[in-house]
């Protein structure tokens, strides 16, 4: 290690900053953030700083450098462009051991400046010892993608508690698995999904009876059409904490590596017509497992409420007080259509679009024909490969052209992503005689034929 990362305590303390440009003025606001009294030397300021001084929120002194002007700071950044000055500001603060930042020049630096992820009173301080600044960045960024912005605020809820449980718990382990469980468990979920008050109250039931037996959770999540970088942050969070994972077959391979690897997987699978698990049972299942103070992901394709039952699932947890987070995901309809270059909706060929199952039950299709067979539509059919012949009919009954654009989606934004264009009369012909993988998308309307301009995505295969 180069540098000892420490964090030091600036409140009220005079802190100099020599020179008044833009970087002066980032340096400036970073130590105000801190709650430092700054004050700035600088012949000229940006206006930033100008600002800053006119709000009194800092003192600017508009004059040439001296070596007087660091006596009694405890801390100084120097941010000019003349490196003479910055040599000499650095080693007049060495000899008075004022810490001392000059921008960019580590050599001249007694402390350097991380890059930071804010998420106080939680701070990440992130360096490469000045050696890649852009690496230090790039980890910053991943770091700010992951941890939820609410971190501020479960931590500060821990700080309202810690005198309590720390009197409740006499030993340091207890204190541990207590804490360890309240920022892994409901009461952070509730945090982070805005309900900090329910949270509190939950954290205080815990502590009141620490010993009972809990209620686990549920999160309903959507996990996307198949890329998994289609995933929502959110999605990978919970599925990177949850006890158990019910999956089912529309959830790619690729999406089940990003649960946690010691998470018990389920699996669920519903073949059509042939459900592995009937739904009741799944139902029941999330209850029980739930019951039993488990956190349970129940991972779908594509969005949960989209032809998900989505809503069965959660009906149930409802009814048995079981907690539960839902999370969106994209939907085979957005997924399918953007990977192929067809924009759903366009204002020259498509003012509305519908997302319609194709599942046919006891062997009808019982749609709205009159309300689908009209021009400046899309129609996006899910579930409906087998019933492809029908739909066809129908629409062309109805009145729908028979050379309307149909594009059919085979297993849409994966490695094996596969598009077959044709028409709404052609289509039965088609289905008849090409091999296609399920799952399967059909979108029928005059935006299919964008593709051939806007086709973007090539998949591997
Ligand atoms: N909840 C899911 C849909 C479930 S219904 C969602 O929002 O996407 C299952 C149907 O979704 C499949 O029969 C198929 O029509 C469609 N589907 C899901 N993933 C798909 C994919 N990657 N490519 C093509 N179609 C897909």
């Amino acid at each position: 290690m180069n540098y000892l990362p420490i964090f030091i305590n600036i409140t009220q303390k005079p802190c100099l900053v020599v020179g008044g440009g833009d970087i002066a003025y980032r340096k400036i606001n970073l130590l105000l953030k801190a709650n430092a009294q700054v004050s700035c030397v600088a012949q000229a300021c940006c206006n930033g700083v100008t600002q800053l001084a006119k709000n009194n929120t800092i003192t600017v002194i508009e004059k040439a450098f001296e070596p007087s002007d660091i006596k009694s700071q405890v801390l100084i950044v120097s941010a000019t462009n003349d490196r003479a000055l910055n040599a000499q500001v650095s080693d007049l603060a060495k000899n008075a051991n004022i810490p001392v930042n000059v921008v960019d020049s580590p050599d001249l630096c007694t402390f350097i400046m991380p890059s930071i992820v804010d998420r106080s009173p939680i701070v990440i301080a992130i360096s490469s010892a000045g050696k890649a600044p852009v690496l230090a960045r790039l980890i910053r960024a991943k770091l700010e993608s992951t941890i939820p912005n609410a971190y501020g605020k479960l931590a500060e809820l821990a700080g309202s508690f810690r005198a309590q449980v720390k009197a409740k718990f006499n030993n340091i382990e207890d204190r541990r698995y207590f804490w360890e469980k309240a920022f892994s468990g409901v009461v952070a979920e509730k945090v982070f999904s805005g309900k900090t008050d329910e949270a509190e109250l939950d954290l205080q039931t815990q502590l009141d009876k620490s010993t009972d037996s809990e209620m686990g959770e549920v999160y309903l999540v959507g996990g996307g059409p198949g890329d998994p970088d289609l995933l929502t942050f959110k999605a990978l969070r919970l599925m990177q904490q949850a006890d158990v994972i019910l999956y089912d077959r529309l959830v790619s391979d690729e999406v089940m590596e990003l649960v946690r690897r010691d998470a018990e997987l389920i699996y669920v699978g519903k073949e059509r017509d042939n459900h592995s698990v009937p739904q009741d049972g799944i139902n029941q299942l999330l209850v029980d497992l739930a019951k039993q103070g488990r956190r349970v992901c129940r991972l779908k394709g594509g969005d949960p409420f989209i032809f998900g039952r989505g809503g069965e699932e959660i009906e149930t947890l409802a009814e048995n007080g079981v907690p539960f987070q839902v999370v969106p995901g994209i939907t085979a309809a957005s997924g399918c259509s953007t990977y192929s270059g067809i924009p759903l909706t366009h204002r020259d060929y498509s003012q509305s679009c519908r997302f319609v199952t194709g599942h046919l039950k006891d062997g009808t299709m019982n749609l709205p024909w009159d309300e689908l067979a009209v021009e400046q539509q899309t129609i996006v059919f899910y579930m409906a490969l087998k019933s492809s012949k029908h739909l066809s009919e129908q629409l062309q009954a109805h009145g729908m052209r028979g050379d309307m654009p149909v594009a059919l989606v085979e297993k849409g934004t994966t490695p094996e992503h596969k598009v077959h264009t044709t028409t709404l009369a052609k289509l039965p012909d088609l289905v008849a005689n090409e091999t296609i993988h399920a799952p399967t998308l059909i979108i029928v309307g005059e935006v299919v034929k964008l593709r051939e301009k806007l086709n973007w995505f090539d998949a591997e295969s």
